[in-house]
């Protein structure tokens, strides 16, 4: 899906009110902790049932049943999706395009020619205590010249200063390149990256745009809004144009991160939309990258 895909299904959003995209949790499981995680707080949160997940074959039904409606577009997340990996063929073969957001520890089919995003958040060290496991190595090996592959790194207090050597390993990987999102939650978070923080956080990724240059899969404009959050006000979340959903289905909201404070949005998605509603060509450009499917 280039960035005219992206741009004309923003359109017809305006026109029919079909969403372009959707992102389905498509299971609670996944084999680490990590700190960060928004996933388990909002299942907790909004008291899901653990045993509540669609079964393969619904799942199934469901993607048919949006596809025919309309939806070509759909995100893959979890928990971890690739625990479910029948689910995960399933979206392939009925989407136009899919992305599926994976920690990396098992590799995704090669016939599935799609974006898959896996989460690297620091050094070695930094990211196994991150984590909660020694899984690293495995990760790297695991996603090693595979360019289907984008990075995504969270940020917050814990590892705002590795930027730079994370980028250097991740580019050693010659997977197509990384991208940054940060800690999204409640003010008073101890992750949260505000005051002196967020502003070195936010001079390390101009420098690294400036010094990696394509291999950054975000643009100046972006990094702008992380903080500045402008984008907040008109998050493609919170209009509809994108929605998210539980492993059983429900509704989740307003985001795909579950019920956090908007104010402290670092989510990549309502970032990038901003500046592709408002035709940024470095946005357009960087956006094209991430989702475009190279094998
Ligand atoms: S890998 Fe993803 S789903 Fe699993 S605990 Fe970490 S952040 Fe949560
Ligand atoms: S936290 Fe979620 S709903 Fe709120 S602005 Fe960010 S992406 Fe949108």
């Amino acid at each position: 899906m280039g960035f005219l895909g992206t741009i004309r299904r923003y359109f017809e959003f305006r026109v029919n009110k079909i969403p372009p995209a959707i992102n389905y949790d498509i299971t609670y499981r996944c084999q680490l902790n990590c700190e960060h995680c928004y996933f388990a707080k909002s299942w907790v949160k909004d008291r899901k049932d653990d045993e509540l997940e669609l079964t393969d074959e619904q799942w199934i039904r469901v993607f048919k049943k949006h596809y025919s409606l309309g939806i070509t577009n759909a995100s893959i997340t979890g928990g971890e999706p690739t625990l479910r990996m029948p689910v995960v063929e399933a979206a392939y073969d009925t989407f136009n395009t899919i992305q599926v957001a994976s920690n990396g520890l098992r590799k995704i089919p090669e016939r599935l020619k799609c974006v898959i995003w896996v989460s690297i958040d620091g050094t070695e060290e930094t990211h196994n205590r991150i984590r909660g496991a020694r899984c690293y190595q495995k990760i790297m090996r695991n996603i090693e010249d595979d360019k289907r592959i984008a990075i995504s790194m969270s940020l917050s207090t814990t590892n705002y200063k590795e930027i730079l050597p994370t980028i250097e390993a991740c580019q050693k990987t010659n997977v197509k390149g990384i991208f940054f999102i940060l800690y999204t939650g409640q003010l008073s978070d101890s992750l949260y990256l505000h005051g002196k923080q967020l502003e070195y956080t936010i001079k390390s990724l101009y420098h690294a745009i400036d010094e990696y240059g394509d291999f950054i899969l975000i643009s100046r404009r972006m990094v702008e809004l992380y903080k500045s959050k402008k984008h907040v006000k008109d998050c493609c979340f919170r209009t509809g144009l994108v929605q998210s959903y539980y492993p059983d289905m429900s509704r989740k909201l307003p985001c795909v991160m579950g019920p956090v404070d908007c104010r402290t949005c670092g989510c990549i998605v309502p970032v990038y939309m901003y500046w592709v509603k408002r035709l940024d060509i470095e946005t357009l450009l960087k956006g094209d990258k991430m989702l475009e499917v190279s094998v």
